[in-house]
């Protein structure tokens, strides 16, 4: 077995045991892999161990990794998710390349996504990034922003908005972890009871998976578990 498909078996094991453990079904928890900073060799090394969906949060490298898979394995479908900060003058490439956006923070983004959304794609699913942790230099909108954000997201044409993703303050130990996460839960909670609908809670990674299926995490976003180390010297 390749190290990614071996690692891939054993990230799916601990995605399976944690959802056991919290009562929850398997099928709930989706595994996105993260291949920032990884190439095109990897994400199909991932994809022939069954891996479907694929994270990215550089755009430039991202749009040229999607084209080496293409030229490489045209009948491969993949699903792509942007995750990064986004800049408003790269919405664009994100709107056309992507199947979800999970860092939307700010209505002027969610506009010229659904206005750049390609007519012919289905709408590009968002997950509004909240900034869980209180944290002034991180990204994503403030709790008490959040429900008049999702109302104005909800009600664009071309996207679907499926629900709320948060990178927390790293922690140790596992208590610590969940809080963060549980606030996440209870937000989109409260959105649902606004009648919203949402269905996505993105969140947990390498180091907080567990924590976050312990609290109702939907899609957990893997790397370094996955790819192993990434160096950003590129
Ligand atoms: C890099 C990244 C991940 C993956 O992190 P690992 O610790 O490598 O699993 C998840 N989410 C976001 C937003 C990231 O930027």
């Amino acid at each position: 077995m390749s190290p990614i498909s071996y690692n891939l078996q054993a990230v799916r094991e601990r995605i399976a045991e944690g959802a056991r453990a919290a009562l929850r079904d398997p099928r709930n928890v989706h595994l996105l892999a993260v291949s920032k900073t990884f190439g095109a060799d990897a994400v199909i090394e991932a994809s022939d161990a069954g891996q479907r969906a694929f994270g990215e949060n550089y755009l430039q490298e991202s749009v040229d990794k999607m084209a080496a898979v293409r030229a490489a394995r045209p009948d491969l479908s993949l699903e792509w998710h942007f995750i990064g900060p986004i800049q408003s003058n790269k919405t664009r490439p994100i709107a056309e390349h992507f199947d979800w956006v999970h860092s939307v923070d700010r209505e002027k983004i969610a506009h010229r996504l659904s206005e750049q959304r390609p007519a012919h794609l289905p709408p590009l699913n968002i997950c509004l990034q909240v900034n869980i942790s209180g944290e002034d230099t991180k990204s994503g909108a403030a709790p008490e922003e959040v429900a008049a954000l999702a109302k104005a997201v909800a009600a664009l044409p071309n996207l679907k908005l499926r629900g709320l993703m948060a990178i927390p303050e790293p922690a140790e130990d596992t208590a610590r972890q969940r809080e963060p996460f549980r606030k996440l839960r209870e937000l989109l909670e409260q959105l649902n009871k606004e009648g919203l609908g949402l269905d996505t809670l993105s969140m947990g990674m390498s180091a907080d998976m567990d924590a976050a299926i312990a609290e109702g995490a939907t899609i957990v976003r893997v790397g370094t578990a996955i790819f192993g180390q990434r160096t950003y010297a590129r």
